[in-house]
């Protein structure tokens, strides 16, 4: 029997969930809006309402291996908790995987959902049987997934990869996170938007920057110009640390592909690091796009059934 993994998505707006099979392909889709203000129980409710949607309509025609859950962090993975985060109020050190398998009797995967995005890549997109690559998800901030050695890191209490907060300008504009100058302040897609809005005299959306630069608009080209020089410090960055062969795009600034702006970043990296490490090394935008969340969700499931990702001593302990 075919195997299939539950993806959960979970925003501050929506809660999206898929059923996908091991080669990323999707049955039914289902969402419902979060309503985080309502209460972490709340949300875990709704989470495993529809779960058991996905799981009836998918009765004896595949194998269910688990649940993943993708959601902004900081989270613990191994206790299946979101600590904190500002998009849902009330979650504070909420278990909320844990309170899915226990209302699901299912596996359940917790992870931010910069790393359920590389995971998914990983899997199923453009970073297929690439062993060093980062992944960076560009939307209300820059989130992210770093491989080396075909696994995943997670630093010592699944902190890492916060690519969004390395620091590009000290002193620089303030970010959430209480600190200044944050690489996400100047090129997550709120931070171009609010950086083409002031370009060009009006709200302007990133793919509608791509167009107006395309079409000649001068004002937007030395928008792009100077966007694609801060991503190049922030890149440069990460590439004299990591080393990759690949760096993914994607976010909901890439939901229509990186436009212009991955050849302007590849232009601006000369200098920024070694050229051997520029060196065969490819910029490319992600390839599941609008269903990055929940199949990288599907696809954290899928590793943690196969023991890909380190085993979790709380689900251990249940089965
Ligand atoms: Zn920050």
């Amino acid at each position: 029997m075919k195997k299939c993994a539950v993806g959960v998505d979970l925003g501050g707006t929506n809660i999206r969930a898929v059923l996908a099979d091991d080669d990323g392909k999707m049955g039914p889709r289902l969402h419902e809006e979060t309503c985080a203000e309502k209460g972490p129980e709340h949300v875990a409710n709704k989470i495993a309402d529809l779960v058991q949607q996905l799981v009836a309509q998918a009765a004896n025609t595949c194998e269910i291996v688990g649940i993943g859950i993708g959601s902004p962090g900081p989270l613990s993975r191994k206790r299946k908790m979101i600590f904190q985060t500002p998009n849902l109020p009330g979650f504070e050190n909420y278990p909320l995987g844990q309170r899915v398998e226990d209302m699901c009797g299912i596996p359940v995967s917790l992870d931010n959902d910069g790393n359920c995005a590389a995971h998914g890549e990983h899997m199923f997109g453009v970073a297929r049987g690439v062993k060093e690559f980062f992944m960076l998800t560009i939307g209300t901030g820059i989130g992210g997934g770093i491989f080396s050695k075909d696994k995943m890191i997670h630093g010592k209490s699944d902190g890492a990869a916060e690519i969004g907060h390395l620091c590009l300008y000290p002193g620089g504009i303030k970010c959430n996170c209480g600190r200044t100058g944050c690489f996400e302040q100047y090129c997550s897609a709120t931070a171009i938007e609010r950086r083409a809005a002031k370009a060009l005299n009006k709200k302007t959306t990133v793919p509608e920057l791509f167009w107006a630069h395309e079409a000649g608009n001068q004002d937007a080209s030395k928008c792009l110009e100077e966007v694609a020089q801060d991503f190049s410090i922030g890149l440069g960055s990460l590439i004299n640390l990591l080393e990759p062969e690949m760096i993914v795009m994607g976010g909901g600034a890439f939901s229509t592909g990186g436009g212009p702006l991955i050849p302007m970043i590849t232009e601006r990296l000369v200098g920024q690091a070694f050229p051997s490490s520029l060196a065969d090394l490819k910029i490319v935008s992600g390839k599941l796009r609008g269903n990055s969340g929940v199949l990288g969700a599907a696809a954290l499931a899928f590793k943690q059934r196969a023991k890909l990702e380190e085993p979790l001593i709380a689900s251990q302990s249940v089965r």
